[in-house]
């Protein structure tokens, strides 16, 4: 191999596209939606870099659009979890033996395919299959999945750098070995680009992975296998199969080369699996790493010399953005009373504008929330607030799911501050309000601080430095994210790096060297050069 200490290309944050009326994006984005929506697609699963196919096959329907079938998907079983992880156990020798600069340019290659000639292509499939319209898929699906896969490469450069100093004679080495085993990287629905980082980043380190999507994001998954195969990613080093997460638990977590888990999705299934794998820790040839970006009760906390303004755009945009279904999601505001009419009043005014529908209308706001059990459940809980003494629904309160499952845009008004919907994540268009007394400005924060079990997201409004200071030091342990006079979603790779404490996850920060480094095992390898042949030091010698 030719050798060299190579300089990466210059690595930066993709740029967003408008989509705007007129621009040549929008055009090829539209007849991108045309396209797939004639077709009959048939999804295999990739196992070895092999299509699979199977006889249980399963629908994919658009969420706004349940009546509409798009196609089929593969589904698997126990065997194929098996299959797969043989697959990957098999790439791993010739994978980790792969110099950094050819992993690298496989994840460059792959973004820059993104970025060109299969931008339509992602944003359209995010779109139809999760429900994001426009500008919601772009920031996902092109250009956090981007950053993910660019600035990856960067930040295994930051840690191959990081190497330990020698004394004369000696030359010490770090060498940042993958994990022994495979990964198991099991992703959510609501986001392209973690499902594509989850087995993504630990795959440029090395290792080799057995991928679980969800099963309402399997149409883009099937499109990040295809990209990944053509910027030359060897067979068997990402294996996607479709199956339930108990089948592909079973296996896994039994499995005595189960190295590590990446996963994002909901605090109860991580809590669970978490217990089984240190149940079953003795099974394990070494201690598996365990990364999870979990739930979320994210917060805007408004101070009494808050703009309303400010804060009702914060709420439209940072509660109802995607249907509410980002683990950033605003879904509990404490506004204090005598900011609490204007900001009502503006949130309504937003609202009445905002449009809810399908997402080939790109006019549409928001659009439908991913399933039959999420819409049952939200309905469920504007229902009980409509019927509730503690609370009232203030503005939106309907919902449709004759055509798509639709939620429109929903502001609860909590009567007391422990009401059900100001402490459990609900992961949809509704947010729920608390008004205090500025006075009572203490015991609020130390609701905000305690009735939750999470600690992802967080944002205060505020125009009082003095109160700025304040609110940023005692809510420092209630976000990994946390807002200076801005809503609380859209954290951008390399600017805001992502992740929660407490019931949020382990935060390891998705595309930060800190991330990186847990899919490494680093060795360390003393070299002496004239290596000793006395056995004695010069201390015990006679005088
Ligand atoms: P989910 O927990 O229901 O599912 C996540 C994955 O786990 C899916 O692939 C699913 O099939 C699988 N799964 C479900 N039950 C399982 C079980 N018992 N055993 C094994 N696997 C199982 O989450 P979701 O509904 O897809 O996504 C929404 C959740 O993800 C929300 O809680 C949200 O806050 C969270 N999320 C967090 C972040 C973050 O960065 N903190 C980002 C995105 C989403």
């Amino acid at each position: 191999m030719p050798k060299g200490v190579y300089k990466l290309p210059d690595i930066k944050n993709e740029p967003i596209l408008s989509y705007a009326p007129g621009t040549a994006e929008r055009v090829s984005l539209k007849q991108k939606l045309a396209e797939l929506n004639k077709g009959e697609v048939d999804i295999p699963m990739i196992i070895d870099g092999k299509e699979v196919r199977t006889n249980d096959k399963r629908d994919i329907r658009p969420p706004h659009n349940h009546q509409q079938l798009l196609g089929h998907y593969h589904q698997g079983d126990n065997s194929h979890v098996k299959m797969a992880i043989d697959a990957a156990l098999k790439a791993k020798p010739a994978w980790e033996a792969m110099s950094w600069e050819s992993r690298a340019a496989i994840f460059l290659k792959a973004a820059d395919l993104i970025a060109g000639p299969y931008r339509s292509d992602f944003n359209a499939v995010t779109m139809i299959g999760q429900s994001k319209n426009a500008f919601q898929s772009e920031i996902d699906a092109v250009c956090e999945l981007i950053d993910f896969y660019r600035y990856n490469v960067k930040n295994m450069m930051e840690i191959y750098k990081m190497q330990p100093n020698s004394s004369p004679g000696v030359w010490n080495r770090m060498v940042w070995r993958p994990l022994e085993g495979f990964i198991f990287a099991l992703s959510p629905f609501n986001f392209t680009s973690i499902a594509a980082n989850l087995g993504g980043a630990p795959a440029l380190m090395g290792n080799t992975i057995v991928w679980k999507p969800s099963k309402t994001a399997i149409y883009s998954a099937y499109l990040i296998m295809k990209v990944l195969k053509e910027a030359g990613l060897p067979d068997g080093v990402i294996n996607l199969v479709y199956v339930g997460g108990r089948e592909a638990t079973e296996v896994i977590f039994n499995h005595r080369d189960f190295a590590g888990l990446h996963f994002t999705g909901s605090t109860a299934v991580f809590n669970s699996m978490w217990g089984t794998i240190g149940k079953n820790i003795s099974k394990y040839k070494s201690y598996p790493r365990i990364v999870g970006e979990t739930g979320g009760k994210d917060y805007i906390f408004a101070e009494e010399t808050a703009d309303a303004k400010q804060v009702a755009t914060a709420i439209t945009r940072g509660a109802f953005e995607y249907q509410g279904q980002k683990c950033s999601a605003a879904s509990r505001a404490f506004i204090p009373s005598n900011i609490w009419e204007e900001t009502l009043k503006f949130v309504k005014e937003d609202l009445s504008k905002v449009k809810t529908g399908v997402v080939e209308d790109f006019s549409n706001f928001v659009n439908a929330v991913i399933d039959e059990d999420s819409f049952d459940k939200l309905a469920k809980a504007i229902d009980d607030a409509k019927a509730s003494p503690d609370a009232e629904v203030v503005c939106g309160g309907t919902y449709d799911k004759s055509t798509g499952y639709f939620i429109h845009p929903t502001l609860i008004q909590a009567k007391t501050p422990d009401y059900i919907t100001m402490k459990e994540e609900l992961f949809g268009p509704i947010l729920t309000v608390y008004v205090y007394e500025p006075k009572d400005i203490e015991q609020t924060l130390d609701i905000l601080d305690s009735s939750t079990d999470y600690a992802l997201t967080g944002a205060i409004f505020s125009s009082d430095r003095y109160m700025i200071e304040k609110l940023t030091s005692r809510l420092m342990h209630t976000a990994g994210n946390f807002y200076i006079n801005d809503k609380p979603t859209g954290a951008v790779v390399d600017q805001q790096p992502f992740g929660g404490g407490r019931g949020s996850g382990t935060n390891d920060k998705a595309g930060s060297v800190l991330n990186l480094l847990r899919w490494v095992s680093p060795q360390c390898i003393k070299e002496t050069f004239v290596t000793a042949t006395d056995y004695m030091y010069p201390n015990f010698l006679e005088e």
